[in-house]
């Protein structure tokens, strides 16, 4: 297809606006997924995506549109809409020429519509404002056209008005894409340029690469070149996915599509690197993308410890399809052996956690999320801590943590609350705007440490849902922080340590403490249980000493119940951890950890 009948745009909207369900429409409404096989989410390939209807990888495809002026091959990039993967939306949207800034009609713009409005500015987007669900009741369409109108400027009258789950709209919306939306650019005579923004492994097929061609041509069974490593491989496949992957005779310029090598291994095919011919090279590569910083890290442990190797082969699978996925080995006393790893965020974590018990069906504990910390130590050494039992103790002169600036967008009325909120976790106010008459955005800086806990829920509680938040890296800040530690008779149980602000350690304490006496079973002696910071207590818990003897219950009588104890007791013992002589069951530990 000639540059000039294609257009390569992608969907941005705060999640739950509905860019799946138009998605849907617009692939029922072009003809490339009949009536008889649309399911809803249809590009939602993972079954957690659809289960939670959320989007977590960006998919692309290709839909023919006929209008006066010819028939055109729209590629469609669906993007994910969670703060976590800003990553994934700014890589869809370097494939595009431009996007769909997709709003509800009933909620108006969020806290991630704003996100991923200014990523689309900075990479130059023409922008089509859209209204999504103005077939719901509470839809106020003329309120928020000119809500949107007044963000990008224009006219509140070219607002279109859709609704993705009657298709009222969308074929408008289409013809507006082909009018709107400027044909690629590129030089069709130049070696080619194709810029890789997605890399997925494929049990059957191998390794499938998504590309954006910008300059030449792809042929079936070339030989192709990797620019940042030169590694060479030929082409076994290439097409487009419409939305089942279609082989072509090739991809020219502005062509979004797949290609498979044969290659089994994802890093060989790094997102963010040029494809160019073997024959005759490229010289200048396509800039690429920042690989993602993880945010949030974590300990991953298998629950049973002969799964560490089913645990490390998941970990490397996923991280195939996912570079911003980190880990490392790391062994805990309470744990026992398991990954350090690093997330873009909590929802990713959570995300990742629940693919690998499902995926790769493995029973797993996480440790309390961690950000990174900075420290400087007496001797002017600086040390980088994503582990609170790397922190140097007693060597700390300064430590500094990482700051983010956060948006949220809400109803003039919760301010009161969610300000008291933001300030409870240690946030300093930037500035407060009205959007409208009844809505407003607040911005803080706020330590990411407060923000990784529990603060999303509590925003959500406070607000009856109606908060959004969004944040972005905002460098770092020296803080009072110290480590506390929780010591099982004067042990340190590694995986409850935790780096707090020196005002909430006490809390931070108690709460651990409690938790462990009730779920810690009786030993044959006293065990105290307390928090540490340093080498002072800051709160204590006793278990009471039992004499616990299984067989004493048996009055001598019956002997096949007494081996069936026995039995039984041994068993239980295989899940013990010892820490110092106290005996504990892991069960214990996981669910301190978990706070169940
Ligand atoms: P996404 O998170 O932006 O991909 O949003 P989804 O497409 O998953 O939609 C979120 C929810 O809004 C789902 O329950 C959809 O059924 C619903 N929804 C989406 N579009 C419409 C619409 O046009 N009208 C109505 N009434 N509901 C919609
Ligand atoms: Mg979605």
């Amino acid at each position: 297809t000639p540059p000039a009948q294609l257009r390569n745009f992608c969907i941005i909207a705060h999640i739950d606006h509905g860019k799946s369900t138009l998605a849907d429409r617009m692939l029922q409404i072009t003809g490339v997924v009949s009536d008889r096989d649309m399911r809803a989410q249809y590009l939602d390939r993972m079954d957690i995506e659809r289960e939670r209807g959320i989007t977590i990888k960006s998919q692309a495809v290709r839909m023919p549109w006929a209008t006066d002026a010819g028939t055109f091959a729209l590629n469609m990039i669906d993007t994910p809409g969670h703060v976590d993967f800003t990553y994934e939306v700014s890589r869809s949207l370097a494939a595009c020429e431009g996007a769909i800034l997709l709003v509800d009609a009933a909620q108006g713009i969020e806290a991630q519509t704003l996100a991923n409005l200014y990523l689309a500015l900075e990479n130059d987007l023409e922008i089509i404002p859209v209204l999504n669900k103005i077939d719901l009741p509470a839809a106020d369409p003329e309120k928020y056209a000119a809500e949107l109108a007044n963000l990008i400027g224009g006219d509140p009258a070219d607002v279109l008005k859709v609704s993705g789950k009657t298709g009222i709209g969308v074929e408008e919306l289409l013809d507006r894409i082909v009018e709107r939306i400027p044909a690629p650019k590129g030089d069709a005579d130049a070696p080619a340029r194709a810029m890789i923004f997605d890399s997925v492994y494929d049990a059957y097929r191998g390794v499938v690469t998504y590309v954006r061609m910008i300059d030449g041509k792809l042929e079936p069974r070339e030989r192709i070149q990797m620019m940042s490593t030169r590694a060479a491989h030929d082409l076994l496949e290439i097409g487009v996915s419409s939305p089942e992957p279609v082989p072509t005779k090739g991809l020219g310029v502005g062509e979004v599509g797949y290609l498979i090598t044969g290659v089994k291994d994802v890093r060989q095919s790094k997102v963010g690197d040029t494809i160019t011919n073997h024959r005759k090279p490229a010289t200048d590569a396509l800039a690429g993308y920042t690989d993602p910083k993880p945010m949030v890290f974590s300990g991953i442990y298998p629950i049973d410890g002969s799964d560490y190797a089913v645990l490390r082969e998941a970990l490397d699978k996923l991280k195939l399809s996912d570079a911003s996925l980190q880990y490392e080995p790391e062994t805990s006393v309470a744990l026992g052996f398991g990954f350090r790893c690093g997330f873009l965020g909590l929802l990713h974590l959570e995300i990742i956690t629940e693919r690998l018990s499902r995926e790769f069906d493995l029973d797993l504990i996480t440790t309390a999320p961690s950000v990174t910390y900075t420290v400087t130590t007496d001797t002017n050494e600086t040390v980088t801590v994503t582990n609170p039992s790397e922190y140097p103790d007693g060597r700390v002169a300064e430590v500094s943590e990482p700051v983010v600036k956060v948006g949220i967008l809400l109803p003039k009325d919760y301010v009161g609350t969610v300000m008291e909120l933001c300030q409870s976790r240690r946030g300093t106010l930037l500035g407060m705007d009205y959007l409208s008459e009844d809505r407003v955005e607040l911005r803080y800086n706020m330590p990411l440490g407060e923000i990784v806990f529990d603060f999303f829920d509590h925003l959500k509680s406070k607000t009856q849902g109606y908060a959004s938040l969004d944040y972005e890296p905002a460098g770092s800040q020296t803080a009072d922080l110290v480590k506390v530690d929780i010591l099982l008779q004067g042990e340190k149980v590694d995986a409850f340590s935790s780096i707090v602000h020196r005002e909430k350690a006490y809390a931070y304490g108690t709460l651990m403490t409690e938790r462990l006496r009730k779920l810690i079973p009786r030993q044959q002696f006293e065990v105290p249980i307390q928090a540490a910071i340093g080498a002072r207590i800051i709160a204590r818990e006793n278990i009471s000493a039992i004499r616990k003897d299984v067989l004493a219950k048996c009055y001598g009588g019956d002997i096949s119940r007494k081996r069936k104890l026995l039995e039984k007791q041994k068993e239980g013992k295989k899940r013990m951890k010892m820490v110092g002589r106290v005996e504990v069951p892991q069960e214990a530990f996981i669910a301190a950890l978990s706070g169940d």
